[in-house]
C-alpha cells in the first residue's frame, strides 16, 4: 500500500459509477478515503461490488459522509435535484466533482503542475485535444481528460513540470471547490443545457467558475465572439486574454482571415491547418494558442502543432478522398446549430442529414440552402427535411437509411455536383444508430470501403 494518503479517514460518497465514478472510486480508496458507492441503475451496483467496494445508497436516511461526489450526469439543482443530494445539502456536507479530488491530491503530494481548464457552449473537446496536441509536440508532459476521454481520477499524477489539460463541463464546474485554474479558457456561450441551470444567467455563473480562484500569475483566456462571453470579463481576476475567431481583439490571440495572430505579429496560417475549418475552429485555435503561450510554447512549435493536428472523430472529421470529391464526416452535429458550422464551412456540397430531428428542424438553416447541390436524407426526419427543402428549391432525395444515401451522394458528387459529401445531419441518431459515434463509424468506414484514399489519421 502506497504512503500517499491524503484523503486518509475521509468518508466520500460516490453517486453514479459510470465512466467517471468507478476510476474516482478506486483512487480514492487507494489515497485514503473510506469509500462508499452508489448508482440508481443495478449494473452500475455490480460493477462496484464486483470492485469490492461497499454499496450504501446515500439517500437512504441521514447523509453520514463527510463529501458527496457525485456524477456529472447526475442533478443536483435543476430539472430536479437527485434526492442524495438534498440529503447533503441538509447535513451541510460539499457535493464534488472528481476534478476537486484531483487538484487537491496533486497538490498535498507537492507538485505544482499547471491546471487548465477549458470550457464552453461548443468547441470544448476540440480545444482540450488540440491543447494537448500543442503541448506534446512541444515535448511537455500533459494529461487530458475530464469530460473528454479519461475521467479525471483516471489520470496519472504529474510532477510540476506537467500540465492538466481538463475538459470541464458546466456540470463539473458547479462542483469544484478549491481548484484555482492556472489557465482557465471560456469559449462561446448560447443557450443549453437551461434545464439543468435554470436560466443563462444560471448556466452563465457556472461556466464563469472556470475563473473563480484565480490569482494574478493565472490566464483567463475568454471568446469574444458572442456577448454573453464578453460579459463575463467582469469577473476575471486573472491576466485576461481575449479570443476571437473573427476580429481583432487588442491584446489578444485572433484571426480575422486565415492568418492567427497577437499583436506582436503573426502566429500561423489556418489554411495549413486542415482539420480546422470554418471561424468557429478559428476561434478554438486562438483559444488554443493563448492557452499555449501562457504555458510558455513557442510561437513556431504552435503554427507547427496546428497544420498537424489530426482533429476529433465526427467533427468535420476529413474521411476520405476519391476522384476529387472529400468524404466528411460531422455525425457530432446533433442539431441545427451545429450543422449550420459545417455548412458554413464549405461553399458547396452534397449534405447527408436526418436523423430525429430538433424542434424548428432546419428552418435556421436556410441561410445556408445555396451552398447545397444535392441533399440526401436519411432517418425518421428524412421527409418533413425534404417538405422543407422542397419549399426553398433546393435538389434532394430520400434515401432512409446511410447505407443507401451515400451511394446516391457519391454519385451525385462525382457527376460535379459538388466537391464535398458532408455528412452533418443536424439530428440525433437514435432512430437508427446507438449514438452519433456509431453513425460516424458507419459513415467512415462505407466511405473506405469505396476505396478512398484516407488522410492517414488513426
Ligand atoms: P463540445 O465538446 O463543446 O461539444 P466539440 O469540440 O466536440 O464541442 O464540437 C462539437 C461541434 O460544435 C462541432 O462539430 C461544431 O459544429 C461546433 N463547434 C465547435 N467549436 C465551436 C465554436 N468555437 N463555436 C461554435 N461552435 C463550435
Amino acid at each position: 500500500m502506497s504512503d500517499f494518503r491524503p484523503f486518509a479517514g475521509e468518508r466520500i460518497a460516490v453517486l453514479g459509477l459510470g465512466k467517471a465514478g468507478l476510476p474516482a472510486a478506486a483512487r480514492l480508496a487507494a489515497w485514503g478515503a473510506e469509500v462508499t458507492c452508489w448508482d440508481d441503475r443495478p449494473e452500475g451496483r455490480a460493477a462496484a461490488e464486483a470492485a469490492g467496494f461497499t454499496l450504501r445508497d446515500p439517500a437512504a436516511g441521514p447523509f453520514a459522509q463527510d463529501a458527496l461526489l457525485l456524477s456529472p450526469g447526475i442533478p443536483h439543482i435543476l430539472p430536479r435535484p437527485h434526492p442524495a443530494a438534498i440529503r447533503a445539502r441538509e447535513a451541510g456536507r460539499p457535493i464534488l466533482c472528481d476534478v476537486e479530488y484531483l487538484f487537491r491530491a496533486v497538490r498535498a503530494a507537492g507538485s505544482a503542475a499547471r491546471f487548465v481548464g477549458i470550457t464552453g457552449t461548443n468547441g470544448k473537446s476540440t480545444t482540450t485535444a488540440l491543447l494537448h496536441h500543442l503541448l506534446v509536440g512541444a515535448g511537455r508532459v500533459s494529461a487530458v481528460g475530464g469530460n473528454l476521454g479519461p475521467a479525471a481520477l483516471g489520470l496519472n499524477m504529474l510532477g510540476s513540470e506537467g500540465v492538466y489539460t481538463l475538459e470541464m463541463s458546466s456540470y463539473s464546474l458547479e462542483r469544484i471547490a478549491t481548484v484555482g485554474f492556472n489557465v482557465g479558457v471560456m469559449l462561446n456561450l448560447s443557450p443549453d443545457h437551461l434545464d439543468r441551470h435554470g436560466s443563462m444567467a444560471g448556466y452563465a455563473a457556472a461556466k464563469a467558475n472556470v475563473f473563480a480562484r484565480q490569482g494574478r500569475d493565472d490566464v483567463a483566456v475568454l471568446g469574444q465572439d458572442d456577448a454573453f462571453s464578453t460579459a463575463m470579463s467582469a469577473s476575471v481576476t486573472a491576466r485576461l486574454v481575449p479570443v476571437s475567431g473573427l476580429r481583432a481583439v487588442p491584446g489578444g490571440v485572433w484571426a480575422a482571415g486565415p492568418m492567427l495572430r497577437d499583436e506582436a505579429g503573426e502566429i500561423a496560417d489556418l489554411r495549413e491547418a486542415p482539420a480546422l475549418p470554418g471561424t468557429h475552429n478559428a476561434q478554438n485555435a486562438a483559444a488554443a494558442t493563448a492557452a499555449a503561450l501562457a504555458l510558455g510554447l513557442d510561437r513556431d512549435g504552435i503554427a507547427a502543432g496546428l497544420a498537424g493536428f489530426p482533429g476529433l472523430p465526427h467533427r468535420q472529421e476529413r474521411v476520405g478522398v476519391l476522384r476529387g470529391v472529400t468524404f466528411v464526416n460531422d455525425s457530432k452535429a446533433t442539431n441545427a446549430d451545429s450543422a449550420a458550422r459545417a455548412l458554413a464551412s464549405y461553399d458547396r456540397v452534397v449534405w447527408i442529414a436526418g436523423g430525429i430531428a430538433k424542434d424548428g428542424g432546419i428552418d435556421s438553416l436556410a441561410p445556408y440552402f445555396a451552398r447545397i447541390a444535392r441533399a440526401i436524407l436519411i432517418g425518421r426526419d428524412g421527409p418533413a427535411f425534404a417538405a422543407t427543402l422542397a419549399a426553398h428549391g433546393v435538389a434532394h432525395e430520400v434515401a432512409e437509411t446511410l447505407d443507401t444515401a451515400l451511394p446516391a451522394a457519391a454519385a451525385a458528387a462525382f457527376a460535379g455536383a459538388a466537391p464535398v459529401v458532408l455528412l452533418s445531419p443536424a439530428c440525433a441518431s437514435f432512430d437508427q444508430f446507438s449514438g452519433f459515434d456509431a453513425r460516424g463509424d458507419r459513415f467512415r468506414a462505407l466511405v473506405q470501403a469505396m476505396g478512398t484514399t484516407d488522410f492517414g489519421r488513426a
